[in-house]
């Protein structure tokens, strides 16, 4: 004897609803704050603040916290100047930017070892 399950009779002849689609659920984690990762801090030598005078100033190549060497080298700043003061009709004072520290990059030096720290520019 056969026995007829009903379940599968239905299951043929019904309609299947379509697939629902919902789109709220489609990134669930989109939105979500992305976690904040936390750096450890790591102790430094504080930067060399330099200026147009001899400054307190750490040295790379010693490691020495002290104060600086100063030496004038003119920049491109002066060169400018001077063309600028030559063209002005000031031929004889065109070198006064080269004998004024202000108008010149300072170059700092350690004084320890003479290694170069950094270059101040006007
Ligand atoms: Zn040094």
């Amino acid at each position: 004897m056969e026995k007829n399950f009903p379940y599968d009779r239905q299951q043929t002849h019904s309609l299947q609803a379509p697939p629902c689609y919902d789109n709220t659920q489609v990134y669930p984690n989109f939105n979500q704050p992305q976690p904040i990762l936390q750096q450890p801090q790591i102790m430094q030598a504080p930067p060399n603040v330099l200026g147009g005078v001899p400054s307190m100033a750490t040295c790379p190549s010693c490691g020495v916290w002290r104060q600086t060497k100063v030496e004038f080298e003119p920049s491109t700043k002066t060169h400018l100047l001077a063309l600028l003061i030559c063209m002005l009709g000031g031929i004889g004072c065109c070198c006064i930017p080269y004998c004024t520290e202000s108008c010149q990059s300072a170059k700092h030096t350690c004084s320890s070892c003479g290694a170069y720290v950094g270059t101040y520019k006007n």
